[in-house]
């Protein structure tokens, strides 16, 4: 297939500001490439990705959606990226049998029906606001196929009834290290943003005194210096937004990795991170970690935003077999398991089998 990937719009490739997608896209561009397909992918300049081959698009970014009441119309900043993004894709579309849509913002979606090259959505977070929660029915109704979610739990948070496809993701197994012997410690991923409900982990830390290491990008420094005030003896290190290998090199020489999502996470890149490195995962019950983490086997699914049942969980982390941790992503979410599934998505949009 010849494919053309659009980045999301609310930072460049690279930075961290878009999250899980980020990661994303770069996998699942690696591994269409390796599978001998044609790919360019078009982000925002200054993306640092560039092993990939990108198209570096300027413009001003988009605000983050979970940032945004759910009433509030659709924005959009003077020179927008994302309309840039989508001009330059326009242009060159000819040239593609199918365009990738990574960006979680209404007007991809509302570009579909004039575009005349199918446009695939990868959705990445659950509903957020009235806007996007009206268009993404609209085009699942209307191009049947062409819209795929994380999860089954993120699919429902936009009411959507009809059969879809949900493409958990993967990740390249070899930059994880597994270790079996951990310290006494625990690890928080993600971003320092509310919705990541930070501040259970690090009450989490203080009630069991086990050093909390906590890596991610610093969206809201506010929430975080609140955090801190909080809790002022919680035994927590803020270890900064880390390259993968760095990351894993701390996550592994974890005795667990504790999500405490307040959203409806729609997937959770960092479980699979930590499944693996070998390490179990402690998480609410709540969003894709529902799903992708076996209770019990895997880890522990903890009441939503119960700090009783995190403490609880981490009591008996012991119990859950690093090995096994490591054998699940091996078998579910290696990079190649998700490029059969989301080769098999793309080509069910072209009607290829
Ligand atoms: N991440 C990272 N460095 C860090 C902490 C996190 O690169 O120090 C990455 C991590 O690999 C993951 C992403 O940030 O891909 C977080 O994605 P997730 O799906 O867990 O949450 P999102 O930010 O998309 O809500």
């Amino acid at each position: 297939m010849k494919l053309i990937f659009v980045s999301t719009p609310v930072g460049s490739l690279g930075s961290g500001v878009g999250g899980g997608v980020e990661l994303s896209l770069y996998n699942a561009a690696q591994e269409m490439l390796r599978r001998g397909h044609q790919l360019q992918a078009i982000a925002p300049a200054n993306s640092t990705r560039l092993d990939l081959p990108i198209v570096q698009i300027p413009g001003n970014y988009q605000p983050m959606a979970q940032n945004q009441e759910r009433t509030e119309p659709i924005i959009m900043p003077e020179n927008p990226v994302i309309a840039n993004m989508w001009e330059y894709a326009r242009q060159v579309q000819d040239d593609c049998d199918l365009i990738v849509n990574f960006a979680y913002d209404w007007l991809p979606f509302y570009l579909t029906p004039f575009f005349r090259k199918p446009i695939a959505h990868l959705v990445s977070m659950g509903s957020l606001t009235n806007a996007i929660d009206q268009i993404i029915p609209q085009i699942v109704k209307q191009f049947p196929g062409t819209v795929a979610f994380r999860t089954k739990t993120q699919a429902q948070t936009f009411g959507i009834e009809e059969e879809c496809c949900y493409l958990s993701n993967g990740i390249d197994l070899s930059l994880y290290n597994f270790c079996l012997e951990p310290k006494k410690q625990l690890a928080w991923l993600g971003r320092i943003a509310p919705e990541k409900g930070l501040e259970d982990a690090v009450a989490a830390a203080q009630i069991t005194n086990i050093p909390l290491k906590i890596m991610g990008r610093m969206q809201d420094n506010s929430y975080w210096e609140k955090i801190c005030s909080d809790y002022p003896d919680a035994p927590i290190e803020y270890l900064g937004f880390l390259s993968t290998d760095k990351l894993q090199q701390v996550l592994r020489e974890c005795q667990g990795l504790l999500m405490t999502h307040r959203w409806v996470e729609a997937f959770g890149n960092v479980v699979i991170e930590s499944l693996a490195c070998g390490v179990p995962v402690i998480s609410y019950r709540r969003g894709g970690p529902g799903e992708t983490v076996q209770d019990g086997v895997t880890g522990f699914l903890v009441e939503p935003d119960s700090v009783p049942g995190l403490v609880e969980a981490i009591a008996r982390i012991d119990e859950i077999n690093r090995y096994t941790c490591r054998q699940e992503a091996e078998s579910k979410f290696s990079v190649q398991a998700l490029g059969d599934r989301f080769e098999k998505w793309l080509y069910q949009i072209l009607k290829i089998q």
